[in-house]
């Protein structure tokens, strides 16, 4: 565990906002981050653990936080048959990075969620997931020390209860993750069937078919490209957390009360809908683009379900106007917008 000299955290955040904390604690392996962890249980002062900072608005002051800082790091293969291999990767590890790799590797199961910010150890708190896959679906045990016990065990995928962009470690179980454990398939270079029609139109395919994983990578960025949903340097729409909501889930007889045109999709129990909350927030009058007056905070100009940071904006003002934009659809369509990043210090 490293003690290093604390940075603004807009320095470690892909919103860019966030003052500077009161320390700012480096963990390059679970023993220093599990270490961390219980100093910080044991004592009375707020603390946040912090990984790749891509799900997380900072405010402004953070004079009285210590950052815990998740940067363990590696891959390591627990089990390989013909058609499937088990990954152990330290939470630490970048998400993307891992994605790439995997695809290198012909490891299919993660192809769609390529280009998603972060590390791996933050994926399983809001069961990440993009095109029509999610961790959840490949996830086999993670490594949690649990603060309500003390006990560092490894836990199964069916205890931290994933649902959509939801998992029991946002519903209250507290604690950290050292690694997870992913199964991925074998299948000659091909993906798995792909459950996005996004996906398979763009290239021509009938859904469900199984592509180069290359091509699925390939895909998926250009995609989300198109949206600002790959943070890049050249995109100040990707100045952002991603989607700054989730999408409601309603049921199938509530979202008949919602004109034809909005865009949803079915869950997989087929009682409900997943309503475009991008649709809810440009049909209750709020545009691409837009910002509340004065304010460096506004909705992305690719995407209405993304709040950016277009430059030098505070945390407040990506709160207010996120406060601003659920107010309106709450208003207009009766729907209560829930904030998908981490709001830490507010
Ligand atoms: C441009 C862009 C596009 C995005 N697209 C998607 C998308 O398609 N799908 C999607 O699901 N998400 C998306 N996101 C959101 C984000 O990338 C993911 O939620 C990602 O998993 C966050 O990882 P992180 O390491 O940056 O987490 P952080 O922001 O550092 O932390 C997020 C939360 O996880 C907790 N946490 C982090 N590490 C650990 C650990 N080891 N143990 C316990 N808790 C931990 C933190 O305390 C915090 O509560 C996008 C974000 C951006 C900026």
């Amino acid at each position: 565990m490293t003690l290093v000299t604390p940075v603004p955290l807009a320095e470690l955040t892909t919103m860019r906002v966030g003052g500077k904390p009161k320390t700012l604690n480096r963990c390059e392996s679970t023993g220093e981050l599990y270490e961390a962890v219980r100093e910080s249980w044991d004592s009375e002062e707020k603390y946040h653990v912090l990984a790749g900072g891509s799900n997380t608005v900072f405010a402004d002051d953070l004079s009285d936080m210590n950052i815990i800082l998740v940067a363990n790091r590696g891959i390591e293969t627990i089990s390989e048959t013909e058609d499937q291999i088990v990954l152990r990767v330290q939470a630490g590890e970048s998400w993307d990075e891992f994605v790439a790799w995997a695809v290198g590797q012909g490891y299919a199961g993660i192809e769609a969620m390529s280009g998603i910010p972060g590390s791996v150890g933050a994926t399983p708190v809001q069961n990440v997931g993009a095109y029509g896959q999610e961790v959840s679906q490949v996830i086999t045990q993670v490594e949690f020390l649990d603060r309500e016990t003390g006990e560092l065990a490894t836990r199964p995928n069916g205890y931290f209860d994933f649902s959509y962009r939801d998992s029991a470690l946002k519903r209250g179980r507290k604690g950290v993750i050292g690694w997870v454990e992913f199964r991925l398939q074998k299948l000659g270079g091909l993906s798995v069937p792909m459950a996005s029609g996004q996906i398979t139109n763009h290239v021509g395919a009938e859904y469900g078919s199984q592509l180069p994983l290359q091509q699925v990578r390939d895909v998926v960025l250009e995609l989300r490209g198109s949206k600002g949903m790959v943070v890049s340097e050249s995109d100040p729409d990707s100045v952002s957390c991603g989607s700054f909501f989730t999408n409601p889930v309603v049921s199938n007889s509530k979202a008949l009360e919602f004109p034809e045109d909005i865009q949803k999709w079915s869950m997989d129990d087929q009682q409900s809908v997943k309503l475009s909350a991008g649709w809810l927030i440009e049909n209750a009058g709020i545009p691409k683009g837009y910002s509340l007056p004065g304010s460096k905070a506004a909705v992305s100009s690719k995407h209405a379900l993304a709040i950016i940071n277009t430059g030098g904006a505070t945390g407040a003002e990506i709160a207010e106007l996120a406060r601003f934009i659920q107010e309106r659809v709450s208003s207009r369509w009766g729907m209560n917008l829930i904030p998908e990043p981490n709001l830490i210090g507010f």
